[in-house]
């Protein structure tokens, strides 16, 4: 049995079903919401663990039901839209969702959201404004300024170590491009990926142990990256 409790908002049926039969059969409880007027309320007198969150509802755009939620809560937000509102999807990421199902999704890749999302919900240390974060081998010190891989001190110009700290202060959550742009480099510099990419190779080679099928630091093709919690 599971004691997360989830807030489901998704006006079409059958993707709606497939959600909350998957989500009965592993022993999560939920309630449901099919619009997001009702999902603000249930969201703030239920006061869930995680909300499964469509974003082309009926009644208001699913990122003002972000908005709104964001304004007094920081509980995790998983969106799902469809292939053709890739747009909506950074939106909804910068608006403070977590992480994303696009449309199609399979079972698979429902539950292994939700474990991540989870994780991160039950992860130590990863507190914003804690001193020393740790996720697997990756230690880092920051009021010292350093990050180590085991015992081995990681020698991080000051871009990686930005974006390491970026990525470890907001470990399970998907951080979008331009996030992370203008987080190192300013509003001005927000369509530098290709900067961004040549640093994050750069980090992971010092990283992960193979860079071409990384542990800690995700890819998500046109989105952004998100660092792993490690079991
Ligand atoms: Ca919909």
């Amino acid at each position: 049995m599971n004691n997360i409790f989830l807030l489901v908002v998704e006006d079409d049926a059958a993707v709606r079903n497939l959600i909350t039969t998957t989500l009965k059969v592993r022993g999560y409880k939920f309630l449901t919401a099919t619009n997001g007027e009702e999902a603000i309320m249930l969201a703030s007198s239920h006061n869930p663990d995680i909300v499964f969150l469509d974003l082309g509802l009926p009644d208001m755009d699913g990122i003002d039901v972000i908005k709104s939620i964001r304004a007094w809560s920081d509980l995790p937000i998983i969106v799902i839209s469809a292939r053709s509102e890739d747009r909506d999807k950074i939106e909804a990421l910068d608006s403070g969702a977590d992480d994303y199902l696009t449309k199609p999704f399979s079972v698979e890749e429902l539950l292994a959201r939700l474990r991540a999302t989870g994780r991160r919900l039950s992860a130590h240390g990863t507190e914003k404004g804690e001193s020393i974060f740790v996720n697997g081998k990756l230690k880092i010190d920051f009021s010292a300024g350093c990050a180590f891989l085991g015992e081995k001190e990681l020698h991080l110009t000051p871009i990686e170590y930005k974006l390491l700290c970026l990525l470890s202060q907001n470990v399970g959550k998907v951080l979008t491009h331009t996030y992370l742009t203008q987080k190192i480099w300013g509003a001005a510099w927000e369509n530098n990926v290709a900067s961004l990419r040549v640093f994050m190779a750069t980090l992971r080679k010092k990283i992960e142990s193979d860079p071409n099928s990384p542990q800690y630091i995700q890819t998500h093709v046109g989105v952004g990256y998100r660092m792993l919690k490690q079991e």
